[in-house]
């Protein structure tokens, strides 16, 4: 049987789900070479999944699964367009899937973005979840009043963070830099700003009821704004989808609650846009916002700006309006989108339309930012149907030098210090231990340094 050597840049749950599938094979040999720029494994289940949402990050254990197949090895800390080039990749592999994700935000293109204390969410996720080149990140917590743009799940894992008591983030696998300082935090009352209503909200079901079960604050809504305008309500009707109902319905039922914790409070706005973020000293001290109603636009409902306008004085802002994706040095870039270009999975170069031999993506680099961690699986399983009716047309590219010892030997020229699988295993073994002796799940090792110490 014909044998097949495949990079996979990426480890997170696309990365994965791809090697997965490419495994899996029958109709050729397959071994997968994993990449990641990053020390540890798994993307954004360790960097980005809220440290309080344990149980979503057992699905590390399908990845230990698929890290198991002989077949399989892990590079990490190894970083392709600086390590290694593209080129080089292609010189060692038949075929070659980029599974980088979305790592960065996306602007709201707003006067007074760029005002100290106005922070792209992505930055806060990264830096809370002990992401080694956000661990300097400030985040002035000293401020009583916060802003989250957007009503994604996202903007929800940063709302409820900020919101949780210390005894509550103690138990998640929060970095401790992080750990320390929201323990402290001064934060009183946190606003969710949504430019749409409750039919139109990103947030899903489970993540929305959760706020209303936190032990340290509590959430509210504004009755006149979570009540449907008539096009929301005719959607809603029209769309017999329960799941809709029911988040709508969790919605309004915030409006009704009586402010009883007396601790800190959420407040979920719903139609209104940032139109400015207002500064002293070159800080952030307020959000002015605008009052929205919305219209129809094709099939959507669209938000469209009144003469109303609003000031919410803040000391922090969060702007959590969606990731974008990074470009990879010599791999065709879709700037508008975020996205590598590509035809179901075949990344398409610029110029002429046609499929770039070799060159593959899965996940949040291939679709944009959507859909849950499971919703990669499909998503690697179906890119890898159409690498291997490539090659089973003999359409891959042509390594001078497909060997696992050749790009080891390379590797370790560049990146000496680049993490395998098992040196991983080392490092969480060391991670829960040094948890379970503070009582916590976790202890993360977080800078590069500190990995390579722990390692020697
Ligand atoms: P998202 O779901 O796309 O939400 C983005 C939010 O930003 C929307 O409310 C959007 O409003 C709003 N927005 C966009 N541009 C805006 C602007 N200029 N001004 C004001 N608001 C603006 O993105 P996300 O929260 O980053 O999440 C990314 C993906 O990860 C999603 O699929 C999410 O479900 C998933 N995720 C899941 C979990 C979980 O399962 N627990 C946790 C985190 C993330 P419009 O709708 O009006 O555009």
């Amino acid at each position: 049987m014909k044998k097949l050597r495949v990079a996979v840049v990426g480890s997170g749950p696309a990365g994965f789900y791809t090697a997965d599938a490419l495994l899996k094979t029958k109709d050729f040999e397959i071994s997968v070479d994993m990449y990641d720029r990053l020390p540890m494994p798994f993307g954004l289940v360790r960097f980005g999944v809220a440290p309080d949402h344990l149980k979503i990050k057992n699905v590390t254990r399908a990845f230990e699964k698929i890290a198991g197949h002989p077949e399989f090895r892990f590079f990490g800390n190894v970083d392709i367009g600086t390590h290694l080039s593209v080129d080089e990749l292609k010189d060692h592999y038949h075929l070659i899937c980029f599974a980088t994700g979305a790592q960065t935000d996306k602007r709201m293109g707003i006067p007074g973005e760029d005002l100290e204390g106005s922070h792209p969410a992505t930055d806060f996720v990264a830096w809370y979840n002990g992401h080694p080149d956000c661990r300097h990140l400030q985040f002035d917590l000293t401020a009583e009043k916060v802003a989250v743009v957007g009503i994604g799940n996202v903007a929800v894992d940063v709302a409820r963070i900020l919101c949780r008591t210390p005894e509550e983030l103690k138990a998640s696998d929060m970095a401790d830099h992080a750990l320390r300082a929201l323990s402290k935090s001064k934060i009183r009352e946190v606003y969710m700003l949504g430019r749409r209503g409750p039919v139109q909200a990103a947030y899903t079901n489970p993540e929305i009821k959760e706020l209303g079960e936190l032990d340290g604050a509590s959430v509210a809504t504004i009755a006149e704004e979570v009540e449907l305008d008539p096009l929301s309500q005719q959607f809603l009707d029209a769309s017999g989808d329960r799941k809709l109902e029911k988040k709508v319905e969790i919605t309004q039922s915030f409006a009704k609650l009586p402010d009883s914790s007396g601790g800190k409070k959420l407040i979920i706005r719903f139609l209104v846009s940032p139109i400015e973020l207002l500064g002293t000293d070159g800080k952030v001290t307020a959000i002015k916002i605008v009052k929205n109603r919305l219209e129809a636009a094709g099939e959507r409902l669209k938000a469209v700006p009144t003469d109303k306008i609003e000031e919410i004085p803040v000391g922090l802002v969060f702007r959590s309006v969606g990731y974008r994706g990074v470009a990879i040095p010599g791999v065709p870039m879709d700037e508008d989108r975020g996205i590598i270009p590509n035809d179901d999975g075949r990344v398409i170069d610029h110029e002429s339309g046609n499929p770039v031999r070799g060159l593959y993506v899965s996940g949040w680099i291939k679709r944009g930012p959507t859909g849950v961690i499971g919703t990669n699986k499909s998503d690697g399983y179906s890119t890898v149907k159409v690498m291997i009716a490539d090659a089973l047309r003999e359409e891959t590219l042509s390594p001078s030098r497909a060997s696992a010892d050749a790009i080891e030997c390379l590797i370790k020229t560049r990146q000496p210090h680049f993490v395998s699988y098992a040196d991983w295993q080392r490092l969480d073994a060391m991670e829960t231990a040094r948890g379970e002796a503070e009582g916590r799940p976790r202890k993360k090792i977080i800078s590069r340094e500190d990995v390579i110490a722990a390692l020697a």
